[in-house]
């Protein structure tokens, strides 16, 4: 079973993570928590020349990403799931399509298409988007961290937007939660999807 949390900077993509690996690991399930980028130490090693380094090409930005994700899908991910273990992603590759495709104007279907050779085509089960409004996402964020985060509004706007119509093309494959309700109720909601879809038993 392989879950991927996806949405703007700010959204509580994170707490969500943790409720829910809790929530699993209480009925019994390994869970593997991980995230992109950085998931692995090559990954975390991207991560930071991408987010902290000096300014990188929008395109080199999409190639970096994406080969962070073609590591973790096969050094972390696949493994993990081979031996029957949850893996619960905080973000996967919804993002490069939002931020690289969409915030960055290198074209969704491209950056998808790299995406998908890079994980060699590992889809989630099902993928929680936790929208939040992108003025909502900045007063979060508080103090910038990093590169991305110091983006405009319109940047996270086209980003939220870009998750939205994912989520609306194929809503068999995603949940949408409010991520302005309390972190409890869009747990809950997450479980519910989960349980009523038959991916989880109870
Ligand atoms: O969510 P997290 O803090 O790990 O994300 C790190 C940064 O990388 C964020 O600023 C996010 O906007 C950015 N990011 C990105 N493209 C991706 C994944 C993350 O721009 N594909």
């Amino acid at each position: 079973l392989f879950i991927a949390f996806e949405g703007g900077d700010g959204a509580g993509k994170s707490t969500q993570v943790r409720l829910l690996a809790d929530a699993l690991g209480a009925l019994g399930r390994e869970v593997v928590v991980t995230r992109q980028p950085g998931g692995t130490p090559l990954g975390a090693a991207i991560r930071d020349l991408v987010l902290h380094g000096d300014h990188v090409s929008p395109r080199a930005e999409a190639l970096l990403f994406a080969a962070d994700k073609a590591h973790h899908v096969d050094q972390l991910i696949r493994p993990a799931m081979g031996r029957g273990a949850v893996v619960v992603t905080d973000r996967y590759t919804d993002s490069s399509v939002a931020y690289q495709g969409s915030g960055r104007d290198l074209g969704a279907v491209e950056v998808h298409d790299l995406q998908m050779w890079a994980v060699d085509s590992l889809v989630p089960d099902l993928t929680v988007i936790v929208d939040v409004p992108s003025e909502e996402g900045r007063r979060r964020r508080g103090e910038v961290h990093d590169r991305l985060e110091s983006e405009g509004d319109t940047f996270h706007d086209t980003v939220r937007q870009h998750f939205l119509a994912m989520a609306q093309g194929a809503p068999e494959r995603y949940l949408v939660v409010d991520g302005t309700a309390s972190p409890e109720a869009i747990h809950e909601a997450v479980l519910g999807r989960l349980v009523a879809s038959g991916l989880v038993e109870v």
